[in-house]
């Protein structure tokens, strides 16, 4: 378990296949009246594709999730977070506050890591 975090990435988000038919069908859950996941009662899990990072969706409000290292369903190991490393190069490129910033747009998905 990690420490409860806060972001809002209302942004596009890729369906993408996950560890388990189970978390693939949860993260990619969309409901119809709800066009933010995080006003969903129905939603549980978030995974962030900017820090490559999968959550536990806490419904106070907020855009809040506990992290998870290992898979509610299937028990596999997930990938390490790369949240760190995402403020690290940030702060190199000279964004002090990127949650505040204009930061470019790679930066907004999984793109910053995928790409080599
Ligand atoms: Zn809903
Ligand atoms: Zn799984």
């Amino acid at each position: 378990m990690g420490e409860v975090l806060s972001f809002d990435e209302s942004g596009e988000i890729k369906e993408k296949r996950h560890c388990c038919e189970q978390m693939t069908e949860r993260i990619n859950y969309k409901c119809s009246q709800h066009p933010n996941v995080f006003d969903c009662p129905d939603n549980l899990m978030y995974y962030s594709p900017r820090f490559n990072e999968y959550g536990i969706i806490i419904h106070d409000g907020g855009s809040s999730y506990i992290t998870i290292d290992y898979c509610c369903w299937c028990g596999v190991k997930l990938p390490e977070s790369k949240r760190d490393e995402w403020f690290d190069r940030l702060q190199e490129l000279g964004f002090g506050n990127p949650t505040e910033q204009d930061i470019p747009k790679e930066f907004l998905s999984c793109e910053w890591y995928e790409k080599t």
